[in-house]
């Protein structure tokens, strides 16, 4: 049994790194709202620099009750996830389940929710990749038609949704509470340690790499190695190493380059000093497409599609194969740097505008 809670708590789901930016600004705003909060952490991503530093270093409090679930194919996890939220969301009874992104406590808590009987608000609804074979993409429809209320990043996600048939009062178009976080902390940014341990030049590529599309078979992981040992030709790189795919990376000779500096997944502050410094990024990452857009950092996505087209149509980004990634560093490397772009309402302020939207729509006592 939980302790009490208050008639009218918010009850946020998270569990995996690209959550917790993203539920840092709402829960903010709730709070200093004075919104009754409890923040549910499912345990997907349980390692102190996958979750534990982002809590520290975005000032928020430690979860009120963690779930424990981690390890496991897509469904397994799912599955122990949902048997044990429900058995939280009962005896909290709150009067509305915050989810956030594409994870698979996303879907795993939207479904709970639902057959609960308790209204889904979505927080990043409605961005579509077109591309069923990512586990993500299967995790954002499914939680978007669960959801009653969808906060989306920019209008392609508006548009995403009204072409499933999602519209009216519960689609609202709020910006992007991931970059609410890095507006704020961004004089904290600082990655001056870690290119002093690595005596990184000044220009620098850094590299993150984790999707399933890229990284789970041996074929696929030694394009990918094949892919930053060619960009190491030109210039350093660093490679904050995900634990999905590490294994693998390194096994098809990832290290076997004097420039390739290979580290482990870094802190929040740590990593975007990083990113921000960088010549050139190249990223699988959702959350650092959107990142490079506002930094003007150069962003090669290596995916034949992506979610986030603003940062493509706005932003420095431009989605690559893996054939083509050491000619579009070439091509980078020798142009300008890029310019900080901020899509309509990347401004710092999604996480209020969601919290008003939440307080109108469930007023608390
Ligand atoms: N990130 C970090 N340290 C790292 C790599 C990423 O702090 O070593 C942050 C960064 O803000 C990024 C977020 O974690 O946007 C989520 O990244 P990830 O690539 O894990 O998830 P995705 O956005 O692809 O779902």
């Amino acid at each position: 049994m939980e302790k009490p809670t208050p008639p009218g708590t918010f009850l946020h789901v998270a569990g995996a790194r690209p959550n917790f930016p993203k539920l840092a600004p709402v829960y903010d705003a709730l709070r200093r709202r004075g919104a009754p909060q409890f923040v549910v952490h499912t345990g997907q991503h349980f390692d102190d620099a996958l979750s534990g530093v982002f809590f520290r270093q975005l000032g928020m409090p430690a979860p009120e009750r963690n779930l424990g679930v981690s390890g496991g194919s897509d469904s397994e996890v799912i599955a122990r996830i949902m048997l044990e939220f429900e058995a939280v969301a009962r005896s909290i009874d709150p009067v509305c389940v915050i989810v956030y992104g594409d994870v698979n406590s996303t879907i795993a808590a939207a479904t709970v929710a639902v057959k609960l009987g308790i209204p889904v608000a979505h927080v990043e609804a409605g961005l579509r990749s077109r591309d069923r074979s990512m586990p993500e993409e299967i995790n954002r429809i499914v939680t978007d038609h669960l959801a009653s209320v969808h906060f989306a990043t920019s209008s392609d996600a508006v548009e995403n949704l009204a072409a499933e048939g999602i519209t009216g009062d519960g689609v609202e178009l709020v910006g992007n509470p991931m970059i609410d976080t890095l507006l704020l902390s961004m004089e904290r940014f600082d990655a001056g340690a870690l290119r002093r341990d690595l005596q990184l030049p000044h220009e620098y590529a850094t590299v993150t790499v984790h999707r399933p599309g890229n990284v789970d078979t041996d074929e696929d992981a030694r394009e990918i190695v094949e892919a930053v040992h060619g960009v190491a030709d030109l210039v350093d790189v660093v490679l904050p190493v995900h634990p999905r795919g590490s294994a693998r990376l390194r096994s098809q000779g990832l290290e076997k380059h004097d420039r390739v500096h290979v580290v482990p997944p870094l802190g929040y502050l740590e990593f975007m000093g990083l990113v921000r410094e960088s010549r050139l990024v190249v990223t699988d990452s959702g959350g650092v497409q959107e990142e490079t857009t506002v930094f003007g950092v150069p962003c090669l996505t290596l995916r034949p599609n992506t979610e986030r087209p603003v940062t493509i149509t706005h932003g420095s980004n431009q989605l690559v194969g893996r054939e083509n990634v050491v000619r579009a560093a070439t091509r980078v490397l020798a142009e300008e740097r890029g310019v900080s772009v901020r899509p309509p309402l990347w401004d710092g302020a999604a996480g209020e505008r969601i919290a008003d939207s939440m307080n109108r729509r469930f007023p608390h006592l």
